[in-house]
């Protein structure tokens, strides 16, 4: 079971670089507690208002090559969160990847082949600075928390894929981003890392939410024959990247 976490990051580091991280998350946390009050108040004005940002050229191609090479099977866009910021998605390209370097080796190899499969859609880039890359791919065992109602363990985790919306500091204006980070477990099978990594990095991209189909990346659960990038994927992520976010803008 792939499942994925909205939560918010702690700065736990007392480098100055981490010191300073921590100003700006709490600035986003107190930032984006407000947002849930200002929304329902009216009080909206310093929010960057939810706008469309141009979409990738590599993603546009992509699903261009698809219309011609493949009868559509339509989408499941539907399936997608908008959340208060809006749709999670990017504006600022290529969108840097960084992999942890305590995975192991193949961990690395099969998370570094699931971001290589995506960059034929869409423009990654994988960076050796987990502190300022957008997405952050991390290696790590994740606890099994037993259900507080009924005291079972649940299904094996994964894999957990978290946000964090920060305000950062532009030349011009301060600007309302997000991060993502994800955590994949080690000790897994080759196979089962490439797809879960392979999903993972789905959400990360924009795909926030699961496809109702097991043929494709972003199903809700691993199946026995893990698909590949599927046209109904690529088509859905085209979609999400023609939706108004207040992600990437200026705040007033
Ligand atoms: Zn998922």
């Amino acid at each position: 079971m792939i499942s994925y976490l909205a939560r918010w990051f702690k700065a736990r580091s007392t480098t100055p670089a981490r010191r300073r991280m921590g100003r700006f998350l709490g600035i986003a946390i107190a930032f984006v507690c407000m947002l849930a009050v200002t929304l329902q108040t009216g009080w909206a004005q310093s929010l960057p208002p939810s706008q469309v940002h141009p979409i990738p050229a590599m993603l546009t191609q992509a699903v261009q090559r698809l219309e011609d090479a493949e009868v559509g099977p339509g989408d499941y866009f539907d399936a997608i969160e908008r959340k208060a910021v809006g749709y999670l998605i990017w504006s600022k390209f290529p969108v840097t990847v960084a992999i942890d370097p305590l995975g192991g080796d193949r961990w690395k190899l099969q998370v570094t082949a699931a971001v290589v499969e995506w960059q034929r859609y869409f423009p990654l880039k994988i960076v050796s600075t987990p502190e300022t890359a957008d997405i952050r791919i991390q290696s790590k065992r994740l606890a099994l928390k037993p259900d507080p109602k009924t005291g079972k363990l649940p299904r094996f985790r994964s894999a957990e894929t978290h946000y964090d919306v920060l305000v950062s500091e532009g030349s011009d204006a301060k600007y309302l981003n997000h991060r993502m980070t994800i955590d994949l477990a080690s000790g897994q099978a080759d196979g089962v890392i490439l797809s879960v990594a392979r999903h993972e990095v789905g959400h990360a991209i924009g795909l926030w939410g699961h496809s109702p189909n097991p043929e494709d990346i972003m199903y809700f659960s691993q199946v026995s024959k893990a698909p590949l990038i599927s046209s109904r994927d690529l088509r859905t992520l085209y979609r999400v990247y023609g939706q108004p976010t207040r992600l990437g803008w200026a705040i007033k």
